[in-house]
């Protein structure tokens, strides 16, 4: 009995120590990634289609391993979500476009930089406090920032959301939907959120053209922006056809890969300086 009794506990610690090490290895390396630095923002231009200017950029979050690997964020934001990594990395990253384009920005005053924030920087005053520390008195000022919260999500508090939201626009930061049209906030989130600028999501920007419904869609949702006082950007936009069908429905800024992938800061930089010289 007590050689079963034995074994079984042998088996269980076993159990225990698969189930638990390889987990707690992941979490260690994810923070020595993030505390050397490892986290990095890629920016991807937004455009302005009227006038084939640059309005700014949106910064997005790259993984840039030792070994040179360049890992995108469907491989680690959920697990940077769910452990309260994302807010360290979010610092990180601010901190980081002020260092790259900082100067970039300074010289043009009407350059937009989005970040992206997730549904629990919505949860506490942090968020105010680190933009305020990061921006406050950098050469990127709170007139040029964008923070784009995505519908994917939902909210758990609405009226802190706002209220948090409010003050960043006090402050001069503007708030952009994100993925509209894909999840769970719709109209609800646009009208209680208090957003300044909505974001088309790809879905509805791929069969654009060909497909009868995602243009009325897109066509109601430019009708809406303006009926609303917001501003609006297709995302994911691929080919001229996609362009030109933007330019028909009224729609004046767009990203996507007709026009530039994410980059790092230094091609970025060039390609500002290239498209505003055009
Ligand atoms: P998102 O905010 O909707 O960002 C747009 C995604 O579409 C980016 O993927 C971008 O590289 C990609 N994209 C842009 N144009 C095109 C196009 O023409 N064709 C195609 N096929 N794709 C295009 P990425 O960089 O892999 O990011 C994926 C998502 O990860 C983002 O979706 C965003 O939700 C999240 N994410 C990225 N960076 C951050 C971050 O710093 N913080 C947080 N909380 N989330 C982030
Ligand atoms: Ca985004
Ligand atoms: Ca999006
Ligand atoms: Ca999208």
């Amino acid at each position: 009995v007590t050689a079963c009794a034995g074994l079984a506990l042998l088996f269980v610690a076993i159990g225990v120590w698969f189930s638990w090490r390889p987990e707690s290895e992941a979490n260690d390396e994810f923070l020595r990634a993030i505390r050397d630095g490892e986290f990095i923002p890629f920016y991807q231009p937004v455009m302005d289609i009227e006038t084939g200017r640059l309005r700014g950029c949106e910064v997005l979050m790259r993984w840039r391993r030792a070994n040179g690997q360049m890992v995108s964020p469907g491989q680690f934001m959920a697990y940077a979500e769910a452990n309260g990594h994302i807010f360290a990395m979010t610092r990180s990253l601010m901190v980081q476009t002020v260092d790259e384009v900082g100067t970039l920005y300074k010289e043009n005053p009407d350059f937009k930089l989005s970040i992206n924030l997730f549904a629990g920087h919505f949860m506490n005053r942090d968020i105010i406090n680190d933009i305020k520390a990061i921006y406050g008195n950098s050469d990127i000022s709170f007139q040029q920032i964008v923070v784009e919260v995505t519908e994917r999500y939902p909210m758990e508090d609405m009226s802190l959301a706002r209220k948090i939201i409010a003050e960043m626009q006090a402050m001069g930061v503007r708030v952009a939907l994100d993925d509209v049209g894909t999840g769970h906030g719709g109209m609800a989130y646009l009208q209680k959120l208090g957003i300044d600028i909505i974001k088309i999501d790809k879905m509805f920007i791929d069969s654009i053209g060909d497909d009868d419904s995602s243009t009325t869609i897109v066509d109601s949702m430019v009708e809406l922006a303006d009926n609303l006082g917001m501003g609006i950007i297709a995302e994911g936009v691929e080919t001229p056809e996609q362009v030109e069908r933007l330019r028909e429905l009224g729609v004046t800024a767009a990203q996507g890969y007709y026009f530039a992938k994410p980059m790092p800061a230094n091609e970025f930089i060039e390609y500002a300086e290239k498209v505003e010289r055009d």
